[in-house]
Formats: structure tokens, sequence, C-alpha cells
């Protein structure tokens, strides 16, 4: 039976590096569930349904077939057969991703498909690292490492930016805050911190040292 390791946080706090580093030391699966929400944000965007219209989102949500590659040196997300990889990660779907992620229908849905992607990882091999907003708390509440990853407001914009190439750190940090109260506001799954999940701010620390922190979680 393989080990799961949930790591929830905010976006810029190095979530995504931080679980692929885990994962690859460790020699585990990698699943990034913000690509699903994505992914599915995208779908709606292509098929011209109105993001804001959560009943138009819920009636939708089960026609987008999403397919999630569990390598953490080559993840991948493809979208009724196509990469969406690039896609996703596009302006239109950042903007857009609260709203589709807000719609219980799509949350319902996600949840189950990631639940089996982790009981697949469990079965098959030693073990996963899945990272988003409700891991610790609603998609693998028994999860062996529960972490928050946190950093300061300023580190998480200067990171996003530099991932993004954009060159205005304000504008990059306007975002984040926009998504951040979104997302911790909305009725259904909130990000929120449980206090059975280690918190560990990277905020002035490097890729190595926290990915060593999240490990040595995983040995004790
Ligand atoms: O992690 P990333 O910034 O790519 O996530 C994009 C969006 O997906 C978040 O802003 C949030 O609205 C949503 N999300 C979520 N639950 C998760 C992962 C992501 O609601 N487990």
């Amino acid at each position: 039976e393989g080990i799961v390791i949930a790591i929830d946080g905010p976006s810029g706090s190095g979530k995504s590096s931080t679980a692929k580093g885990v994962a690859r030391v460790r020699e585990l699966r990698y699943l990034d569930t913000g690509a699903m929400y994505r992914a599915m944000t995208w779908w709606m965007i292509e098929h011209q349904v109105d993001v804001d219209d959560a009943a138009a989102v819920a009636d939708a949500a089960s026609r987008p077939v999403i397919t999630m590659g569990t390598d953490p040196n080559a993840p991948t997300v493809q979208v009724d057969g196509s990469d969406v990889a690039r896609a996703i990660r596009g302006q239109a779907v950042t903007e857009n991703v609260s709203a589709v992620s807000a719609v219980p229908a799509v949350r319902s849905l996600l949840v189950r498909q990631q639940r089996d992607i982790i009981a697949s990882a469990c079965a098959e091999t030693a073990g996963i690292v899945v990272e988003g907003r409700d891991i610790t708390t609603v998609v693998a509440p028994d999860a062996a490492v529960k972490v928050y990853l946190t950093a300061s407001a300023e580190a998480r914009a200067q990171r996003r930016s530099s991932e993004v190439s954009a060159t205005d750190v304000a504008a990059t940090q306007a975002d984040l805050a926009r998504r951040d109260l979104l997302d911790s506001s909305r009725a259904a799954s909130p990000l929120t911190q449980t206090p059975d999940a280690m918190e560990l701010d990277s905020t002035g620390l490097g890729l190595k040292e926290v990915v060593a922190l999240v490990v040595k979680l995983v040995d004790d």
C-alpha cells in the first residue's frame, strides 16, 4: 500500500515545485489538482459556457474528459485527448478558474476523480504527492503527511511573476490577492488551514530546503 503526501496552500507558495521535488526524491507519483480545475475551466471557455452561470457550469461539468499523467518528471494534462498543459496557464483560464472551482458539481466530480487517481497510485506504486487547496481537508484527510505551505504575499508574487515571466510584480500580487479572497471565501471547500497539517513558511527558503523539510516529515 502506497503512501499519500498532501500539500495545500495558496498560489505562489511553492506547492507545485515542492510537491514535484518530494515526488522525485521519494520516487512517488505526482498530482496537481489545480491543473484539473484549470482544465475544466479551459473546456468551459472553449465551449462558450458562461462561467459566471453556476447552473450552466454544473450542467456541463461531466462533459470534458480530463486525463492526468502523474510522472513528476513529465506531468501531463489532457482534455478530450488534447494536451492543454500550456493553454491552462493562460490569462483567460487564470481569471476564470476561481468561479468554476466554486461550483459544487465541479468539485464533487473532480474530487472523485482525484481519489481514484490516488487509489490507483497507492495500489500500483509506492504512493503519490498531491497538491491543491482541499487535499488535507477533503480529498485525502487521512494522508500520512499533511503540509500547509505558506509564504509572504511579496515572496509569492515574486515567484509567480518569474514563473509566468511577467515583469509586473505588483499586478501579479493583485491577481493572487483576488484569487486568494475568492478561494478562501467560497461556500464549497474553501482554502482553509487544518490544525493537523504541518505549517511550513517558505519565505526566504530555497526549494531544496523546503523539499528536504517535507521529506523529513515523511521519514519521521
Ligand atoms: O494551484 P493553481 O493556482 O493552479 O489552482 C488554480 C485554481 O484552482 C485555484 O485558484 C482554485 O480556485 C482552484 N483549486 C481548487 N481546489 C484545488 C486546487 C485548485 O479550488 N484542490
